[in-house]
């Protein structure tokens, strides 16, 4: 890490990113920079803003809720990304602030979120996400039950299912996980594929992905009481 102003870590990022895909003959534009902004204030994301970057992550529908309709206000284009897990109550409200929610993950969510665009709310982008390592403490499909929950998503209630999302058990190789994510979207024929944090992502421009989840190369490290 080169320094300790934002601004500067992005434009880091942004060339570790650009390396990286140079370095496996992908274009660059190919790979969307999602910068995870959660538990910082409006005050230290406002100059990621103005350096530029338009997509950002959340991952608490209320805390995207304090802070990104003011900023939103105040800058053009901004395109939020739920990377949390989202509770079917809070749906309705999720459907206001963000743009994508990466973390569809079970089918009780697909319902809530086909009955509110049935009611005439316009659907974000979606990703599915993949329990890659299968713990049991973390959210996401199954691998082996995933073919079926795409189907029942994007064909059978008509979702705008567009990609996977992972996040690889903390003390395994991450690119297997890229790689098993890769060959899950490929075999389902989705073209977006979210994985890679702040530790991993040039492994995960390598194999692939399609966005990157950056925040504590940008924004610094977090409260170690917020693990989320
Ligand atoms: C917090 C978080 C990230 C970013 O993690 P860093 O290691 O700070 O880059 C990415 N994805 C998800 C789902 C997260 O919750």
């Amino acid at each position: 890490m080169p320094t300790n102003n934002g601004a500067a870590r992005l434009a880091y990022v942004r060339s570790e990113i650009d390396q990286a895909a140079v370095a496996a003959a992908r274009n660059t534009d190919d790979v969307q920079l999602v910068c995870v902004s959660k538990t910082f204030d409006a005050a230290e994301i406002a100059p990621i803003l103005q350096a530029g970057q338009r997509c950002f992550g959340e991952n608490r529908v209320q805390e995207a809720a304090d802070k990104w309709p003011d900023l939103k206000a105040r800058y053009d284009g901004v395109d939020l990304h739920l990377i949390g897990p989202l509770q079917t109550n809070k749906v309705r409200k999720a459907l206001e602030l963000f743009d994508c929610i990466q973390t569809l993950d079970r089918e009780k969510l697909a319902h809530a979120l086909a009955r509110e665009r049935d009611a005439g709310q316009p659907c974000p982008i979606l990703f599915i996400q993949v329990n890659t390592g299968e713990e049991p403490q973390k959210a996401g499909i199954a691998p082996d039950a995933l073919d079926a929950f795409v189907t029942f998503c994007r064909d059978d209630l008509a979702l705008p299912v567009r990609g996977l999302m992972c996040i690889p058990p903390v003390d395994e190789e991450p690119a297997l996980h890229f790689a098993l994510l890769r060959s899950l979207a490929e075999r389902n024929g989705l073209s977006g594929l979210s994985m890679g944090m702040s530790a991993d992502y040039r492994t995960a421009v390598r194999f692939g992905a399609t966005h990157v989840r950056v925040g504590s190369a940008i924004f610094g490290s977090r409260p170690a009481l917020n693990p989320a």
